[in-house]
């Protein structure tokens, strides 16, 4: 055993609950994790005695938060490994983030002169992704559009995505090239698929994406909670991540972004914080990260956060990985056994490779949502539907699926209870 699960599994009193009189198995991790004493206490104790605004007041409090909000960016930069604190900005969540980087950088392209007649800026995204990687380049696609100024309204922004193979995979090598054109700006994609649970190997996609010169933003939502991430090593120009997917509270987030792209950026929200001078002719912004930070931010959720990543790094983020991926392929050899299984993304050929991304099924003609619904019964918590990615679905002809998905307290035995789970439910039909 790489650590003592029961010792961990106090750390979250949660999972001694029951539900329907019947002990829990929390499989929805993907959707977000359950939260250790270790950042509860540390969130409360921060309300109890320290509680001021950061980075205003001069008073001993209002510092003693900023330290701590502060010291929570140092851990975020230590995590994933950023040069400079400078490029760790708090936002609320993966989504945010990403909505960030849509507005600033397409305004970015517009302002920088590049906006003429025939312009075009293709931003690719994937099959394979999540609603808030679409739905954020859609509308500023469709904004920016309609702003097309007068006289040259060829200009337009596009939105393209790559396909997936019916295992869930993308293309590689000579076929991923032919996906770049001279427009291409910018690639958006998961680092892992919270539907397929495909690991996608990001370093090899973001080399060729910059031998094209392509940025490339990563959505990290599903892979930060269980690998080891080194933005330094990637190349990213952008990473995204949420913090209660990752054992911290909601509502908190993280983009990085390479300084030189931070600096060139303009602002995404107005507001209090993010300001050098303010006057009514002219304002002058902060320099990154608080220049995309607008207002109060959630300070006691920045400390959380730091305490769930403190957490994560004492078990080891590789033991962590080896857990996972030890689970994932446990499941994916106990769900061979069950009769009509029909398993999306990660299947027993590619067992070697797996890594600890969810696994989605379905069983014969029994629909996901009467699945779901009846392992809830059984004190079975897993995710149902589309899993805000309808894109995908549509790919995979389907109307959404079951997904069960692992954290680092998960057990063998709660496996055997999921798959014995189906199998009952499996002969209600
Ligand atoms: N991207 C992926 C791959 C996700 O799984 C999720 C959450 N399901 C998100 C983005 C959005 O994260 P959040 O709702 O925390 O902003």
């Amino acid at each position: 055993m790489l650590y003592s699960l029961d010792r961990i599994r106090a750390d979250f009193p949660i999972l001694s609950r029951e539900v329907y009189g019947r002990p829990l198995v929390y499989l929805d991790n993907a959707a977000t994790t359950q939260k250790p004493l270790q950042v509860l206490d540390a969130m409360r104790e921060e309300y109890l005695n320290v509680n001021a605004n950061v980075h205003r007041g001069v008073h001993y409090l209002s510092q003693q938060a900023t330290d701590l909000h502060e010291e929570a960016r140092e851990t975020v930069r230590r995590f994933i490994n950023a040069r400079k604190t400078e490029e760790i900005v708090f936002t609320r969540g993966t989504t945010e983030a990403i909505n960030l980087v849509a507005s600033s950088f397409c305004q970015w392209l517009t302002d920088n002169g590049q906006w003429s007649k025939d312009s075009v800026f293709e931003i690719l995204v994937t099959d394979m992704e999540h609603h808030s990687n679409i739905v954020p380049w859609q509308l500023v696609a469709q904004r920016r559009n309609l702003q097309s100024p007068l006289g040259i309204r060829n200009s337009q922004f596009i939105i393209r995505h790559l396909p997936i193979s019916d295992d869930g995979r993308l293309p590689q090598g000579d076929e991923l090239d032919s996906y770049f054109t001279e427009n291409t700006r910018l690639l958006s994609l998961a680092h892992v698929s919270n539907v397929l649970g495909t690991v996608n190997p990001i370093a090899d996609i973001i080399k060729k994406a910059h031998e094209h010169g392509v940025a490339v933003l990563v959505d990290a939502a599903q892979s930060a909670p269980h690998i080891r991430l080194d933005v330094q090593q990637l190349d990213c120009d952008f990473l995204a991540f949420s913090g209660h997917k990752m054992y911290g509270p909601t509502g908190i987030g993280v983009l990085y972004g390479k300084e030189e792209w931070l600096d060139r950026l303009p602002p995404y929200q107005g507001g209090g914080e993010m300001i050098d001078r303010v006057s009514w002719d002219k304002t002058t912004f902060e320099r990154p990260p608080l220049k995309f930070e607008a207002g109060t931010p959630d300070y006691i959720a920045t400390h959380g956060l730091a305490k769930a990543i403190e957490y994560m790094e004492a078990l080891g983020m590789e033991n962590i990985e080896e857990h996972e991926r030890n689970l994932t392929r446990y499941c994916l050899e106990q769900m061979q056994t069950i009769p009509g299984i029909r398993i999306f993304g990660q299947k027993p050929p590619l067992l070697g490779e797996v890594g600890g991304g969810p696994i989605s099924f379905l069983v014969g003609d029994i629909h996901h949502l009467d699945m779901g619904t009846l392992l809830d019964r059984l004190g079975i918590a897993v995710r149902t539907g589309h899993h805000c990615a309808q894109p995908l679905m549509n790919r995979l002809g389907i109307t959404g699926t079951v997904r069960a998905s692992f954290a680092l307290y998960n057990t063998r035995e709660e496996i055997d209870i999921l798959v014995e789970g189906i199998n009952r439910v499996s002969k209600m039909f």
